[in-house]
Order: structure tokens, then sequence, then C-alpha cells
């Protein structure tokens, strides 16, 4: 039994997530776990709300609530809506839980040790108006690259242009409009990555098996221009892990917090602290997650995240663990996604556009999108959402060959032989020849499941679903009854037992719908088809079993024409 610990990018506590944001990195997170626990392996799925940074603070005031109370309400809202999407994380934490608070003040007071750390004295915009300074978002001015006007301290949203504040040409307060700003000197905390540049080098070679986008990525960032840059990684806020060496003050930097950006991936492993502690579990139990000299040597991890996060995941979050010294767990393997686009432009949170979670939750079951968005994860290059698209998906894959094919045979069966699996002959010529296929065909499956890829592994499970379609087509148990029930019974019971085995393979897919073909086919059997004949006689003869209700409504012209024309526009 492997054990598999497996991260996923942490979702922004500003708001509901669209279905980009959800095929990013959640949701194939997810179909890897439940495939290894299907598998029989051990698994920690980790996730958590992402809550520090000046996003946070602008989204709390936008509410009228404190930040804190702001956070714990969103945070509440995502858990929620991940439930209802099936996404079976271990632990969704918060990256404001007292876990990270001290593991990332640990992390600093070990870097500091090291010599990694240095005080910088840095000019910040200090707003007379608002009696404080202001961070990233906190300015809004004109971009000095495109001359957009919206632009915001941290980055320019119309050209992308990463800024600091300072850059901005007439910039205002986002707090109060006020223009009476100044730079002023204030003092704040740098990571030296420049020094680790070496360390951080060897390590991305020895990862001989990662993608060549994602190990060009990081090379880009390491020797570019002037190689890879310190970092700032503290910031005038009050909201965020106060900066502290270890449990000890840190002299000068008293009222300053970590950056968000230091503290949020530290979070991966403070989530599994949290898990324990919400478990009843003992520091032990999570640490052999990740503390190498406590049995996490042979854990195998896995990151999936957005294309953007790339460069945080291979040199600024490696440069955290390294430069502690201490032996950490770093990641083996990273999957990476380009972006889903939303009918001819981008998904968009600020202009509302696109469908989002909760909408999607509201006109249709999590696993007609699983389904949909998994079989069309943007892997190798940006893919698209389009209505036409999404409904002859669904209609063909999940309605005609998946639900078509469970509803005629148990409804077949009901009508001729009971509510029971008959008996009937020894599996034939035929019914072995489909095992043969399906035996092929499930390795091949296990194969692109392995390797996290994604929609392949979708186009080998409609395959194996469709072997199935044909064999019931061509055997025709509803012609061969009427001459030979008996063979006619075999058939079904092939027919019953591709029920039960679908139900399994497809579950890291479409959990719910197969939940319901197993509770249809009353069993609890979930082994995996490691041996395919075997799983084909799993029901035994006479095994009750009942006719599920339809598993997958065809979506209609009129439906399609409505959605389509109510998530064109502005989210109300
Ligand atoms: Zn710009």
């Amino acid at each position: 039994m492997a054990r598999i610990l497996i991260t996923s990018a942490l979702p922004y506590i500003n708001g509901i997530k669209h279905l980009g944001n959800l095929i990013g990195s959640q949701l194939p997170a997810d179909l890897y776990a439940r495939y290894n626990r299907g598998r029989g392996n051990e698994v920690m799925f980790l996730c958590a709300t992402d809550e520090h940074g000046t996003p946070a603070e602008l989204a709390a005031a936008k509410a009228d609530q404190p930040v804190a109370e702001y956070c714990a309400d969103m945070h509440k809202v995502q858990t929620d809506i991940a439930d209802r999407f099936g996404l079976s994380f271990d632990h969704y934490g918060r990256s404001s839980s007292m876990q990270n608070r001290k593991l990332t003040q640990h992390f600093a007071s070990k870097l500091a040790d090291a010599g990694l750390i240095t005080e910088v004295e840095d000019r910040q915009v200090y707003s007379n108006t608002d009696g404080r300074f202001l961070p990233d978002r906190y300015v809004e001015g004109t971009c000095p690259n495109c001359g957009h006007d919206g632009a915001r301290g941290d980055q320019c949203e119309e050209c992308t242009k990463q800024l600091d504040p300072t850059d901005l040409i007439n910039p205002r307060s986002a707090i109060s409009g006020s223009t009476d700003l100044e730079v002023r000197e204030t003092k704040h905390l740098f990571l030296r990555q420049s020094a680790l540049r070496d360390q951080l080098d060897q390590w991305i070679d020895s990862k001989t098996d990662w993608p060549i986008l994602t190990t060009s990525i990081a090379k880009k960032w390491l020797h570019d221009g002037d190689g890879l840059q310190d970092r700032g990684i503290t910031r005038d806020l009050d909201w965020g892990v106060p900066v502290k060496k270890g449990d000890e003050d840190w002299p000068g930097m008293e009222g300053k917090v970590f950056y968000v950006w230091f503290d949020a991936p530290i979070e991966y492993i403070a989530a599994t602290g949290e898990w324990a502690e919400a478990n009843g579990k003992t520091d032990a139990d999570w640490q052999r997650w990740w503390r190498t000299d406590m049995g996490a040597d042979d854990v195998k991890y896995v990151q999936f995240m957005g294309k953007d996060n790339v460069p945080f995941h291979t040199l600024s979050f490696p440069a955290t663990i390294l430069g502690s010294g201490e032996p950490w767990k770093m990641v083996d393997h990273l999957k990476s996604f380009n972006y889903l686009n939303y009918d001819g432009g981008q998904f968009s949170t600020s202009k509302g556009r696109g469908v989002f979670m909760d909408q999607a939750l509201e006109i249709l079951p999590a696993d007609y999108w699983r389904w949909w968005l998994l079989s069309h994860a943007p892997e190798s290059s940006d893919s698209e959402f389009t209505w036409e698209n999404f409904q002859q998906s669904v209609n063909k894959d999940l309605a005609d060959v998946l639900g078509n094919f469970v509803s005629r045979i148990t409804k077949f069966c009901r009508s001729k032989f009971g509510e029971a699996v008959p008996e009937g002959a020894e599996y034939g010529e035929q019914e072995q020849a489909l095992i043969a296929e399906l035996t092929t065909r499930i390795r091949a499956y296990e194969g692109h499941m392995d390797a996290m890829e994604v929609r392949k592994s979708a186009q080998e499970l409609r395959a194996i679903w469709v072997a199935g379609n044909e064999y019931l087509q061509s055997a025709a148990p509803w012609s061969t009854f009427k001459t030979e029930p008996e063979k006619a019974a075999t058939q079904v019971r092939m027919g019953l037992n591709l029920i039960r085995l679908y139900a399994v393979l497809s579950a890291p897919f479409i959990p719910t719908a197969a939940a319901s073909m197993l509770s249809a086919m009353n069993t609890l059997n979930t082994s995996w088809p490691d041996d395919v004949a075997e799983a084909l006689n799993a029901l035994p003869v006479g095994h009750d079993f009942s006719v599920p209700d339809v598993l997958f409504a065809k979506i209609t012209d009129d439906q399609r024409e409505d959605w389509q024309s109510r998530f064109s526009g502005k989210r109300d």
C-alpha cells in the first residue's frame, strides 16, 4: 500500500470560486485522491482557504465586517460548496489557523538562524488621511505600463504587469480615496532567495520526470536577468501572521505581519496539523506525512495548481523548506493546469463572468459538472466551456452511454427475471471477449490515472462504458430471451455485474452517481478490479438489486438557451 500526500492550491477567501478555478486544482486533485483511495492506497488530501493579505481586508471592509469574522463566514461558505461538489478533502483548513501561525513563525526563525533573512529599509506608500501604510492593493492609480486607470498596487489587471505600489501614477488610497500620500521608509524582512539559487537549481535538476513546461518556468525564474531575486516577506498590516522569531519577539518588526505568499504554502503542512487536532490524533500522526525523519520518506507528495502558481511552488516554497535546513518532505510531482475559458472569453471573478460554483449547483448536480470539467481539463493547452459542448457531452456520455446502460439492463431483468441476479450458464465466448477487452482498457485507465493524465483517463473510462453498451447491443438479451432464456440470463448477469464494476471505476469522476449504482446493486463491495473476470462475478446468482432512478437527465435545448443567456452578463 502506497502513501500519497495530495495538496490542492489554496483558494483565496474573498468570494465563491468559478468553474475555471475549480478545474485548475481542487477537482483534479480530488479525482486523484479518490482514485488512490479506490486502489487501496493511504491518502492524505489537503486544501485550505488562503485568508491573509490585503484582498481579504478590502473584501471585509466592503462587506462591513471585521476581517476575522468575514474570513470565518467565507470559510464556511467555501466548505459547504466544496462538500456539495464532492471534494473529498481529509481536511479543509484555514491559513489563519493557530497551527499555521506557529509554523510560519518557526520557519522564519530557522531561516533567520541560517542567515537567510535580511532586514531591509524599504520605501512604502503611507496615507496621512488613513494614518497607515498602504501595501499592495491598498493603493490604486494609473498603470505606468499601459495607462489603465484602475491599476492596483500589486498588479495591473489590464496588462497583467506586476507592480509595486510606488510605481503607480496619481496614486490614491483604496480605503478612503485620499491622495494625501507620501513615501515613507519602513523596515522589512527579505528572504535571501538568491543565496539558495544553487540548491534550488540542483533540486530542480533532480526532477527528471517533471514536465518540461514546469521545469522551464522554474529555470527561467532562476536564471533570467539577474537571476532569482530576494523577496520581501513582511508587510505593514494588522491582518496576518505576526512577525516573530519562533516564540520570541523580533525587534524592530513590531506590528508587522508576514506576507501572505510566505505563510500560504506553509498552510499545506499546518492543515495536516489541523487535521490531527480535529480528529484526536497526535503530532506524530501528521508528522509522518511531512517529516522525513518521522516516516515521510516513503510518501509520494503531489501538488495540483494552475500554471500561474508554478513559480511559487517550484521556487518560493521550496526555498522556505530547503532554507530551514530541517528534514521536511518536498514535492515529488507537480501537476499544473492551463486556463479554462468561458464561451468566447475569460471567466472573470471581478466582472462576474461565467458560472460560479454555487450557481452551477443550483441548476445541475455536481456529477454533471465534474464529468464535463474533468473530461475537458485544460492540460496541454487552454480549453473552453461552451453550453453546446456541455449539453452534448452530458447527453451523450452520461445519459446515452452510462445512464441508458444501467436503466436498460436493470429494467429488462426486473421484467423477465425479477429483481435478483439470474442464474444462466457460465460466461461464454462473447463474455470472455468482453473480459479481455475490459482488462486491456482498465489497465490503460490505471496507467493514465497514475500519470495524472486527466483527459486520457476520462476517454478511457468512456470507452469502458461503451464496451459494455456494445456488448449489450450485440448480445441482445431481449431477443435471446425468446429462444434461449438461459443464455439471456447469463447476459443479464454480466450486465448487472458491469454496473457494479462501472460504479467502482467511475467513482473518482462521478461519485454521487457511482454511489447510486452501488446502492441499486445493493452492495458495499467496492474492491478494485485487479482481476476483471473475478470482478464480473462479484454479484452472485440470487443477489437482490433494485432499479435505480434515472441517473442522468438530458439537457434540453430550452434549458441550454436559458442558461446561456442567464450567465452571459454580470453576476447579480
Ligand atoms: Zn497596465
